[in-house]
């Protein structure tokens, strides 16, 4: 019979973390969230905290603390440029104090450790698309770095974890995901392009737009996630996104025609080692955990359209 489990989800404030502990709750697990609201909100679960099983500690994974869980996801880091760039010495702190942290509470507690990396540990990939086995081509002194860099070192920790002390880990590689609850302000693309579209402002294309991304809808990496965890004998890596490749321009469009948006194209510089294209290789996943995503990119924007549309309306409302 399943136990119901006590999880420990860093970051559970945030635009991911949110969306897991939502899923984690309705499987009737207890779920803490700890977070120390850099980029998340209390907004994101204030509709969780009438749930008995669902407590919030304010707390940052930098500084230590001891909790005994059964499950730990370690999603804390700032994700979009904008956010983990304002202050990147506490981002690769977070990546390396934050995570030692919480692998020594999961050795100390023998909970199971899933660490949220990303597919910026490809870094601007010469292979296409991206496989586990790639070792990538990042920038180890440029402005992403901090995230990058500090993302790889957290993988290595989570593997000298499990290898000098059998720390039971798992290390999902994500890419980049989408959906309600991304910030307006966020500075990732899918946001900033609805809120544009929906307000008629340009679109703001870096470059010329023929860079490429491959974009998750938030329900099926969270689902990814959770099926990593609880799957037994793999620690990783594991990429986890939608393979469904397009061109920032061709996103434009997109989000344009589905929200009949009048708002133009603004070109602007790209910024410093922007990758060229990624596109993930979800073998692994597929057949290890039998995942795959489902939601395809035009309704998974129509829902976040929806989702910026009622908050506009909320804030026109106040
Ligand atoms: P987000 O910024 O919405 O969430 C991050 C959360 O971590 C926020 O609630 C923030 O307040 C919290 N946080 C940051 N530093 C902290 C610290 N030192 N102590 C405690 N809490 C801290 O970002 P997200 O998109 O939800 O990303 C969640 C995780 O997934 C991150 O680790 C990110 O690197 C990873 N990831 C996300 C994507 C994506 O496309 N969204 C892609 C790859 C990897
Ligand atoms: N981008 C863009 N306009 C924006 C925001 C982002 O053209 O307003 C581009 C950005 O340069 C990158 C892609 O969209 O090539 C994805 O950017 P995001 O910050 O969402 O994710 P990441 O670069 O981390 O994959």
């Amino acid at each position: 019979m399943n136990r119901s489990k006590t999880i420990l989800v860093t970051g559970g404030a945030g635009f991911i973390g949110s969306h897991l502990c939502e899923k984690l709750l309705g499987g009737g697990n207890k779920v803490l969230c700890l977070d120390n609201f850099f980029t998340g909100s209390k907004n994101n679960v204030v509709h969780l905290l009438g749930n008995k099983n669902f407590s919030i500690i304010k707390h940052d994974i930098t500084k230590p603390i001891f909790l005994k869980p059964d499950q730990i996801y370690n999603l804390a880091c700032p994700a979009s440029p904008i956010h983990y760039q304002k202050n990147p010495i506490k981002t690769i702190k977070t990546s390396t104090f934050g995570i030692i942290n919480m692998l020594g509470m999961a050795k100390k507690s023998k909970a199971r450790f899933l660490q949220a990396s990303t597919s910026e540990v490809y870094g601007d990939p010469k292979l296409h698309p991206q496989k586990e086995s790639y070792w990538g081509n990042v920038n180890p002194i440029g402005i992403r770095s901090c995230y990058d860099e500090g993302k790889r070192v957290a993988e290595t920790l989570c593997f000298d974890y499990h290898r000098e002390h059998k720390v039971d880990i798992r290390v999902a590689r994500i890419f980049n995901t989408y959906g309600p609850r991304m910030q307006e302000n966020d500075g990732r693309v899918v946001s900033n392009f609805i809120v544009q579209a929906l307000q008629g402002k340009p679109i703001t294309i870096y470059g010329d737009g023929s860079q490429t991304r491959s974009f998750c809808y938030v329900d099926d990496l969270v689902e990814g996630l959770m099926a990593l965890m609880n799957k037994s004998n793999l620690t990783g890596p594991v990429n986890l996104g939608n393979p469904t490749e397009i061109t920032i321009a061709e996103l434009a469009k997109k989000v344009i025609s589905l929200t009949n948006s009048l708002s133009v194209l603004k070109r602007k510089q790209l910024p410093k080692d922007d990758p060229h294209r990624r596109k993930p290789s979800i073998s692994i996943a597929q057949k290890s955990l039998k995942w795959k995503p489902k939601i395809h990119l035009q309704k998974g924007l129509q829902r976040t359209i929806q989702y910026f549309q009622a908050n506009k309306n909320d804030q026109e409302e106040k």
